[in-house]
């Protein structure tokens, strides 16, 4: 069920089915839910007790943050871009923080965004530790000049990056301009 061969399956499945299924493994603290109803086959995804996706024979349904629009219409989707279209959802659930895998079994991280060197912390006005957050136990060494992690226990506040010097939390529009 977690390698799906595209081409292969795809003339068996429907989409939704198709893409809810390559989802799940990539992201394992994640449940489905499958309900059968008169209308086709609805798959759930869920985090906990939160619906984060609903995907049906018309598409697929973002029940959590995210910039894109919150629904995928398969009609606008080729057999052959099925794959693609896993890929951005997976995508668009790091971006919300949710820990999700590549097909290779790396964690994929959120976007890393430009720092500039010239900005710094608000509260200790150091320039060298400013990091983006991940909600994660721990990241790894090559990760960690860009990255920090924060537990998902810890409530954030809608903070983003955080100071490695001194711990203060925030958004970049916080930063002090140095000079
Ligand atoms: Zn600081």
């Amino acid at each position: 069920m977690s390698d799906v061969e595209p081409g292969r399956e795809e003339m068996e499945l429907p989409a939704h089915e198709i893409v809810a299924r390559a989802i799940v493994p990539r992201f394992p603290e994640a449940t489905m839910k499958i309900d059968e109803n008169p209308n086709g086959t609805t798959f759930d995804i869920y985090y906990g007790e939160k619906l984060l996706l609903s995907l049906n024979k018309r598409g697929a349904r973002y029940f959590f943050p995210t910039r894109r629009k919150r629904m995928i219409n398969w009609e606008r989707v080729r057999p052959s871009g099925l794959s693609r279209v896993t890929e951005y959802i997976l995508r668009d659930l790091a971006e919300a923080d949710y820990q999700v895998f590549t097909a290779t079994d790396r964690e994929i991280r959120k976007r890393p965004f430009h720092i500039s060197r010239f900005k710094r912390c608000p509260q200790c006005r150091g320039a060298g530790g400013i990091r983006i957050i991940v909600r994660s136990e721990s990241i790894p060494d090559e990760d960690s000049q860009m990255y920090t992690a924060i537990s998902r226990s810890v409530d954030l506040n809608g903070a983003e990056i955080k100071c490695t010097i001194c711990n203060w939390i925030g958004v970049r529009g916080e930063l002090l301009r140095r000079g």
